[in-house]
């Protein structure tokens, strides 16, 4: 018997982190796990108790540090969150805006290097990275959107932890959907070539639960240490898919650098 894997998540109230915390807490015998999260009254609603949270904000280091300690691993499911202005004129399209302290430079940057900085601090071992496709693409929607770069932001930050020397693994999911986990086939590539031309012409998403799935098997297999892809999920029903349970045969199709 191995002792239990300590693991940090951070945006543990978020909607793919707070799924990956429920998975590590099924699962008592290998992991231990740790929350992190900026809301308590969020962390209540949807856990039931602060019990192994630890409250703060990431755009700071001190709570950091403590939630980090004698940690072997971090999964970072942060993200700065776009806010609407006021509902669009029929026939207008919607305008976004960052709030003060949120936006992707403080959140998805300079927020990820803190965690990152406090893991290697603290002696983790390994990091599991959750971004997002379409960082190659400085015209991307999700950049221009109230100007925030937040794809250019998010990437300066995976360059960050693989220039760190901490194992990582970088997960950048397709367009997320609230949908059931483990009934589709995943497919993984690089440098946003699936964007560019999709899989059998097919939509460049996968569900949240697929992601949070991804991230747990990540901290298991060795495969998945020191490799970056982009990922995207068959829609369900397609004709040949074959449901992914191997997630190290699918590690083994990843490769290492950005
Ligand atoms: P989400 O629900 O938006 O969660 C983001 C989390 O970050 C929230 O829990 C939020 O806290 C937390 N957070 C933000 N700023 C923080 C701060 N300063 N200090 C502490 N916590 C902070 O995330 P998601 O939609 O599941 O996405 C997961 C990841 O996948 C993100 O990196 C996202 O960009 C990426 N992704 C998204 C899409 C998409 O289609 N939306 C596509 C591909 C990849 P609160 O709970 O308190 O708000």
């Amino acid at each position: 018997m191995t002792n239990p894997l300590q693991v940090l998540v951070t945006g543990a109230t978020g909607r793919t982190g707070s799924i990956v915390v429920q998975k590590l807490q099924l699962q008592p015998e290998q992991y231990v796990v740790r929350g992190f999260a900026r809301s308590e009254a969020k962390v209540k609603q949807l856990f039931g108790t602060t019990e192994g949270f630890y409250l703060g904000d990431i755009t700071t280091r001190d709570r950091l540090k403590e939630a980090l300690a004698d940690c072997d691993a971090l999964v970072i499911l942060t993200s700065a969150i776009p806010q609407m202005k006021a509902p669009p004129e029929p026939g207008q399209r919607p305008e976004f805006f960052y709030p003060e302290g949120g936006s992707p430079e403080q959140v998805d940057y300079q927020g990820q290097v803190n965690q990152i900085d406090a893991a290697k601090a603290a002696g983790v071992k390994h990091v599991v990275l959750v971004g997002s496709m379409g960082g190659t693409n400085e015209q991307h929607p999700l950049n221009r959107m109230a100007n925030g770069n937040i794809l250019i932001w998010k990437r300066k930050a995976e360059v960050y932890l693989i220039d760190s020397g901490l194992d990582y693994t970088i997960v950048r999911a397709g367009g997320l959907q609230d949908q059931p986990g483990g009934q589709r086939e995943l497919i993984v590539g690089k440098d946003d070539t699936m964007l560019a031309n999709p899989p059998e012409g097919m939509p460049t998403s996968i569900p949240r639960a697929d992601v949070a799935e991804i991230v747990v098997q990540a901290l298991k297999l060795p495969a998945a240490r020191n490799k970056a892809f982009d990922v995207i999920a068959k829609p369900e029903g397609t004709p040949g898919a074959v449901v992914t349970t191997n997630f190290q045969a699918l590690f083994e199709q990843t490769t290492p650098g950005l």
